[in-house]
């Protein structure tokens, strides 16, 4: 049968179910560069309205991983990854790639760029000079083989696919839709050939999927696709209707997780660690349980709060920078201008529509508007309150980093939109809602 790209965008479009020849078709012509990136992204679009069965999203997911090297560990034993379908301040992947692999688990690590208002680990590790996270198959594998970690990209090698598609849809309002999230997650977690895999759902009004009835489909969508492919996979239902942490935004966040992997006092701040720090624990407890070196999550978590307290976490990442070309011992990128944003009354701090934070964290430079934008590493945003908390008239509530000032007020316009202080106190979401084995 002759294919023809536009008929299959219509054929979409119309609701269709797409043959596995077809995905294949679609999905090494944008591979390999012979669709154009505008019959991509209308296909995208296409996809986002009609939506495709789990059979079409468990062969896109298939020809997406095929698309370049898979990636086979057997020589290792168990391999062991975490990914995030994406969120407002989520950098746990900087301190769990190390932190895990401090443990003996080999961490091949597979993520991506800033998505939409959501940052990237890519994005935040190019903060740090010289760190290079474009490693061929080659040298991904000599590195996980060597120091038991790497974080790398998709590359023309390993999901050129998800490649393409990632930054298509970044910059194309393609983002929130199931098939295309499985997709693009799976197909690099597949390629990158890991043993398990813990899956970190966001849920609320920063992630992609705002309710938990919509993470949790999407996370039994995620498991099943990767049961079937003979990984062990589970998820945890997380909170992300209010930032993770204290900064939003690439070399910001990347201090934030230097702070916890290199200073005792921050790591654990006393009995009470933050939420960030909490969250990469528990996620950490899971992966180690997965790779068995622990009993159960529970131990998995001790064995990584020792692990982060007693400094080895931080050698690791320290041993990662290296092998990957970062200059730790260079300073993070600073911004040469800052904002603040203060309390015009007293009240309790209420994060309504957290989309609008990771957006103004975009215009004012952390994130694409267009696929050509450079990302100012030092753009973001630090935040001093979390959700429900106090706040009396003058406290300040952020601070906006940007290289250019011009950026202050529309994104000012838009994280203001993204909270109010009310009148009566707000209750807090549990860090995690849910865990789905
Ligand atoms: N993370 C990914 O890698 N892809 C998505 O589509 C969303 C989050």
């Amino acid at each position: 049968m002759r294919l023809i790209p536009t008929e299959l965008i219509r054929k979409k479009r119309f609701g269709g179910t797409h043959t596995r020849e077809e995905l294949h078709f679609l999905v090494e012509g944008f591979a390999r560069g012979l669709i154009p990136d505008y019959q991509a992204t209308a296909w995208l679009m296409a996809v986002c309205f009609s939506g495709m069965s789990n059979e079409e999203t468990a062969w896109f997911t298939q020809e997406m991983r095929d698309s370049g090297a898979v990636m086979d560990w057997s020589e290792l034993g168990l391999t062991v990854d975490k990914h995030s379908t994406g969120g407002v301040g989520d950098k746990t992947s900087l301190i769990l790639a190390p932190l895990v692999a401090a443990a003996g688990i080999y961490v091949p690590m597979m993520a991506g760029r800033g998505l939409g208002h959501t940052g990237g680990t890519l994005d935040k590790l190019e903060s740090i000079a010289g760190f290079s996270v474009g490693l061929s198959s080659t040298d991904f594998k000599k590195q996980v083989r060597e120091i038991g970690t790497a974080i790398t990209g998709q590359t023309a090698d390993m999901c050129p696919a998800d490649r393409k598609l990632y930054a298509l849809r970044d910059v194309s309002g393609t983002i929130d839709s199931l098939p295309l999230i499985c997709g693009s997650i799976m197909s690099k977690k597949l390629a990158a050939g890991v043993g398990a895999l813990v899956l970190d759902v966001k849920c609320g009004s920063g992630a992609f999927m705002k309710n938990p009835a919509d993470a949790e489909r999407l996370a039994r969508a995620l498991i099943d696709i990767g049961t079937r492919s003979g990984k062990k996979v589970m998820a945890l239902l997380t909170r992300m209707d209010e930032p993770l942490g204290r900064f939003v935004g690439n070399a910001l966040e990347v201090r934030e997780c230097l702070e916890v992997l290199f200073d005792k006092k921050v790591a654990y701040e006393g009995k009470q660690p933050t939420d960030m720090v909490e969250l990469t624990l528990e996620l950490a407890g899971h992966m180690i349980f997965l790779g068995g070196k622990a009993a159960d999550p529970a131990a998995g978590r001790e064995l990584a709060a020792k692990l982060l307290l007693d400094g080895s976490a931080g050698r690791k990442f320290q041993q990662m920078c290296e092998r990957q070309g970062g200059l730790l011992e260079r300073p993070l990128p600073e911004a040469r201008n800052c904002y603040v944003v203060k309390a015009d009354h007293s009240g309790y701090l209420h994060y309504t529509d957290l989309e609008k934070q990771g957006l103004a964290a975009v215009i004012l430079g952390a994130g694409r508007r267009v696929q050509s934008d450079q990302v100012d590493p030092t753009a973001g945003i630090e935040v001093f309150r979390e959700q429900g908390a106090p706040v009396g008239k003058g406290d300040i509530l952020f601070k906006l980093y940007a290289a250019d000032e011009k950026r202050f007020q529309p994104a000012f316009d838009a994280l203001r939109e993204s909270y109010r202080v009310a009148g009566e106190p707000v209750a807090r979401s549990p860090l995690v809602a849910k865990v789905i084995t």
